[in-house]
């Protein structure tokens, strides 16, 4: 009997859960990334170091899977696009086009998918940028369109900012301004939707970032009411519809005071904010996505523990050892050869008993 084999386009640490999830239902694993030491490699049956434009790797790796997904929205888009030639990609292209762009995606969020955003407005000159502040009245973020995470590529703006100063050294005219929200918190829903449209929810979770990374998920998140909860489920549902989603798909919102939610963006594919479900659910986030993306009927979501998820960034990853042992942790280390400053090296699930 031929095994089937799931494609992973980037070998990162959500590469590298991903495969291993695949590993537990009889599934290989062909993964692709440029980076030698990428840590999937040490987890999958093959691997493809390539530069993600080489279009002939492309077709090689793509020819060879079931179906592929992937773990990072930075790819090219034509890559994508060459995929589908000879698989199934799932989320498909159009969804990835989305994702890539934040004013495509707040567009689509508001217009296609009817669901609350910051305000935005989209600044492609100066002019532009100096008419939506003024619009705006009032703190501002400044952000690139594309190739922007963990806070890379953008600016809070106050009301006396240095317009100029700012359009210069942003070095890009391809930018969004949005209001800034005064939210309460940062929360967080991550759907999963088959191909024949039937979805799976997650519990909504509550995210607290230091130095614009991820540092803890708090799952489910405290003090939620059912109209929040509600509501997320619903935004989570019509953006997954209106997408056509196959696969997984996070959602980051912004609870403001009055219990309203702003959807801030959208990833689709496992998420950190999802890392607690594999210590928390019946089934998790990565195992979901296989399933997802391969056909497989989609898998419980129920909770079997509260969990905080405690990120691993830089030297944290040392932590480890002292967490091993404990009863109350889960802990998950990445395998990446190379410790820097910022890098996501590993994490910890605290789950409560
Ligand atoms: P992003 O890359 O858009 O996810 O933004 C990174 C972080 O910056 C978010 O998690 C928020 O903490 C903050 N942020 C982004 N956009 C806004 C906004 N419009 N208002 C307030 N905070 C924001």
């Amino acid at each position: 009997m031929k095994n089937k084999i799931l494609g992973i386009i980037g070998g990162g640490q959500l590469g590298r859960m991903t495969a291993l999830a695949a590993a537990k239902y009889g599934i290989e694993c062909h993964v692709f990334d440029p980076d030698h030491d990428a840590p999937a490699f040490q987890v999958c049956s093959k691997s493809f170091i390539n530069d993600y434009k080489d279009l002939k790797a492309i077709e090689e790796f793509s020819s060879g899977v079931d179906a592929v997904l992937y773990e990072f929205e930075n790819i090219p888009l034509s890559s994508a696009k060459h995929i589908e030639k000879f698989s199934l990609l799932r989320p498909s292209s159009f969804i990835l086009s989305v994702s890539q762009d934040r004013l495509v995606e707040k567009k689509f969020l508001c217009e296609k998918a009817k669901v609350k955003t910051a305000k935005f407005y989209e600044c492609s000159s100066y002019e532009n940028l100096e008419s939506s502040f003024n619009e705006i009245k009032g703190l501002s973020v400044l952000k690139t369109r594309r190739f922007g995470y963990d806070g890379k590529g953008q600016i809070k703006l106050d009301d006396h900012a240095n317009l100029k100063k700012v359009w210069e050294s942003i070095g890009s005219d391809e930018l969004i301004l949005e209001e800034f929200v005064p939210f309460k918190r940062e929360l967080s829903i991550i759907i999963a939707r088959d191909y024949s449209g039937k979805v799976k929810l997650y519990d909504i979770v509550e995210n607290k970032h230091k130095n614009h990374i991820l540092d803890q998920t708090i799952a489910p998140a405290p003090n939620i009411s059912n109209d929040s909860k509600n509501k997320a489920k619903s935004i989570a549902i019509k953006i997954a519809t209106e997408l056509g989603l196959v696969g997984l798909l996070a959602i980051e919102l912004f609870e403001l005071n009055d219990g309203e939610l702003l959807v801030n963006e959208i990833a689709p594919r496992p998420h950190n904010s999802g890392h607690w479900t594999m210590d928390g659910c019946v089934t998790d986030q990565f195992e979901q996505a296989v399933r997802a993306t391969m056909g497989i009927e989609l898998g419980s979501t129920e909770i079997l523990y509260n969990v905080i998820m405690q990120n691993l960034i830089g030297k944290d990853i040392f932590l480890v050892d002292k967490y091993i042992n404990d009863p109350h942790c889960r802990v998950h280390n990445y395998g990446k050869k190379e410790v820097r400053s910022g890098r996501k090296m590993g994490h910890i699930n605290h789950i409560k008993i």
